[in-house]
């Protein structure tokens, strides 16, 4: 009885298990489940019921139907399959009580089945209030079994014991009351009596097969469960990190910083980002591939891991960025941690045939001393890393506010300017070029403008350099290019329109292509644009710079050479290039009054334009006098205040007194008006 018992609750726990298993299944895999669990349950139903019947002891022979036995198996397991597929099928709160219910009515089929294979010799009697209430009770703590193991209110674990105990009562109840419904008055009838010996035999290889289906049900379920487990966390781990080099990814770094920065909150210690931006990967990549590239990073990942100890941490953000944390009471420390993981790039790395020591740039944001929030102190250790590479440190920069914060409002204008090209807050001005002679019209010199939303009027010499510094410059460039030559297409005479080409476009773009594209598409003819440089364009590659210069000459556009007298005014550049004008600096323009040596030298420039055969043009032209002393020294061409400020559309020019009433100095003009005197 004992045995019968203790089968049933093994029996009725694997069956729990497997059905919470179920759940979470679907599909084939569901369908396959179901079964499986249909017939670890049968077989517990039935073991429990052949094994209890081995105490059964009546003083008469008895034999068993083969025929019945078996049939009452398969009742057990084709019932408790229905009863299962109905308890799992849908979300609602009835199915498991409907199923369970079903499950219970298996139950007594089962039991009633097996009954019918059970021969005495006798009289047998069934009370039925008794048979009426085993098969109630099976239905009801089945019922009752199925409805807690689908229990959303309950928690795993006493799911699982409340769903297994209400399911062993079902079965356990039931044989119990059933047999007590039964009588039987000795009777000698039968002829094949088995001895109670061979029932005996009969009854513990049931058991035996029994215990084997239920440990068969065991195995796959923690196969299952194993081999899910295994899959959640291959998929847990290739979300985490980075596929490359296996290192936790940003998202990863993240929440785990922000689990450091709580326990260094609550433990009164501090932590440390330290971002790194290794310093030669680009040209690894460029030069040697991407193989090589990944080989270095997968290296460099590998040792700076090895370097960790304790909780430390090494990410890596993407591209060549990693950064690492590590918590720490004394700055020796965290000196220490910096030092071993500066060791580990610095050592030379080899990939192919090649070897290489490739080094970073690195910056350390403390907690809570720098920045209190996970995002502010990755942003200011990247800003310290900035630094070191800007810098070209070999040593660990830690954040300063005072020298990082211009790194980071040059960032933030930098963000600025991307989203102004995009959203049209910039504009061109045009200011007039004037011949000092005839006093026509020359040109007008493009000039852009930006309006900042929230900061108002930008000037140029503040975001130019922004955008050459952050490459914004290129599409910028294009843009002042392609809205200048449509502007003066439009203009009723035929003045020339002069751009300015920062010394960046020239190295990075196919000027030259740019050109004719944008000439093409608006149809101004190539003499009326001319472009203006300084000779900053000629420093890094001069002879790349001149043969570029060359292309676009031969398009047939001008090229000016700008702010002449300030830079590195080298008389070799005038010598080797053909300009079509050079444009003296202002600054000389302002000393005419007062200095003899601005006079000198703006006559020698004059003197030197002319012998070149090149027309000098003044910038700056803000007085009457001023004019008058260029027009003495026999200067071609003025720009200046004076005659006309920079303005949304070309202004009026007219040289001289008339030309100040004529010219207000702030308000933009409209329409172009001919040029008088
Ligand atoms: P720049 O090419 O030398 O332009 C002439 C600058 O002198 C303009 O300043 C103009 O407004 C100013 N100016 C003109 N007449 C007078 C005057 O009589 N007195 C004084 N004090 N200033 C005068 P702006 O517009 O602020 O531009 C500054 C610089 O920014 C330009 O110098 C140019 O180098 C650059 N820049 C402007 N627009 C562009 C552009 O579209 N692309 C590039 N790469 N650079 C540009
Ligand atoms: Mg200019
Ligand atoms: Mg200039």
């Amino acid at each position: 009885m004992l045995l019968a018992v203790l089968i049933c609750c093994v029996g009725a726990f694997v069956v729990a298990e497997m059905f919470v298993q179920v759940r979470t299944t679907s599909g084939i895999q569901r369908f396959g489940w179901i079964f499986l669990t249909a017939i670890a349950a049968g077989a517990t139903i039935w073991c429990t019921h052949f094994v209890a019947m081995l105490g059964y002891e009546v003083d008469v022979p008895v034999h068993l139907d083969p025929v019945l036995t078996i049939v009452s198996l398969i009742v057990a397991i084709v019932g408790m399959s229905i009863g299962l597929a109905v308890g799992l099928w849908g979300a609602g709160a009835l199915y498991p009580l409907i199923g369970g219910a079903l499950a219970g009515g298996a139950i007594s089929a089962m039991h009633y089945t097996g009954m019918a294979a059970f021969r005495v010799d006798g009289l047998v009697e069934w009370r039925i209030p008794y048979v009426v209430a085993s098969v109630l009770c099976s239905i009801a703590f089945s019922a009752a079994a199925f409805a807690a193991l689908c229990s959303a209110r309950l928690s795993g674990r006493r799911r699982l014991w409340l769903g297994a105990g209400l399911f062993a009562t079902a079965i356990v109840t039931l044989h119990f009351v059933a047999m007590t419904a039964l009588r039987i008055a000795p009777l000698s009838l039968s002829d094949k009596p088995l001895t109670s010996e061979g029932m005996r035999a009969l009854g513990l290889a049931t058991a035996l097969v029994g215990l084997i289906v239920i440990a068969a049900g065991i195995a796959a379920a923690l196969i299952d469960r194993h081999t899910r487990s295994d899959a959640m966390q291959r998929l847990r781990h290739m979300a985490m990190n980075d596929a490359l080099t296996g290192l936790p990814n940003r998202s990863s770094f993240q929440a785990e910083l922000q689990r450091q920065v709580d326990v260094a909150r609550t433990a009164g210690t501090k932590l440390a980002v330290v971002a790194i931006d290794l310093d030669r990967f680009k040209e690894i990549n460029d030069v040697h591939g991407h193989k090589a590239g990944d080989d270095v990073l997968v290296m460099l990942a590998d040792r700076m891991r090895d370097q960790l100890q304790g909780e430390e941490v090494v990410a890596r953000l993407g591209g060549d960025e990693f950064v690492a944390l590590t918590r720490f009471q004394e700055r020796g420390d965290l000196a220490k941690f910096a030092a071993r993981l500066d060791a580990a790039l610095k050592a030379p790395v080899s990939f192919g045939t090649m070897s290489a020591r490739v080094g970073a740039g690195i910056g350390v944001a403390v907690f809570p001393d720098h920045a209190e929030s996970v995002e502010a102190l990755v942003n200011n250790a990247d800003l310290a890393m900035y630094r070191a590479k800007h810098e070209g440190s070999f040593e660990p920069r830690f954040y300063d506010a005072s020298l990082d914060e211009i790194v980071r409002e040059r960032r933030e204008l930098a963000n600025d300017l991307r989203r102004a090209i995009e959203e049209d807050q910039l504009a061109l001005h045009y200011q007039v070029q004037t011949s000092i002679t005839t006093r026509e019209v020359t040109g007008y010199e493009a000039l852009l403008r930006w309006h900042h939303p929230l900061r108002g009027n930008i000037p140029p010499e503040v975001f130019i350099p922004v955008a050459e510094e952050s490459g914004l410059i290129l599409p910028l460039g294009e843009w002042v290019l392609r809205q200048a030559c449509r502007d003066a297409t439009t203009w009723p005479n035929q003045s020339k329109v002069s751009v300015n080409v920062s010394p960046l476009q020239l190295a990075h773009a196919d000027l030259p292509g740019l050109f004719r594209q944008v000439l093409g598409e608006t149809g101004l003819p190539a003499r009326r644009l001319e472009i203006e440089l300084t000779e900053t364009a000629f420093v890094t590659d001069r002879v790349r710079a001149l043969h570029i210069l060359q292309q676009i000459k031969a398009l047939g556009v001008g090229v000016a050479l700008d702010d002449f007298g300030t830079g590195f005014s080298s008389l070799e550049t005038l010598r080797v290039f053909p300009f079509d004008k050079i444009k003296l600096d202002r600054f000389f323009i302002s000393g005419l009054a007062d200095s003899p040596q601005a006079i000198a030298i703006v006559r020698a420039v004059l003197a030197l334009g002319k012998s070149l055969a090149i027309p000098v043009l003044a910038e700056g032209i803000e007085t009457d006098e001023q004019l008058e002393v260029l027009r003495r020294e026999g200067c071609d061409e003025a720009q200046g205040f004076l005659l006309g400020r920079p303005a949304p559309m070309p202004s009026t020019i007219v040289v001289g007194a008339v030309a100040r009433g004529a010219v207000p100095r702030d308000r933009p003009l409209g329409g172009i008006a001919p040029q008088s005197t």
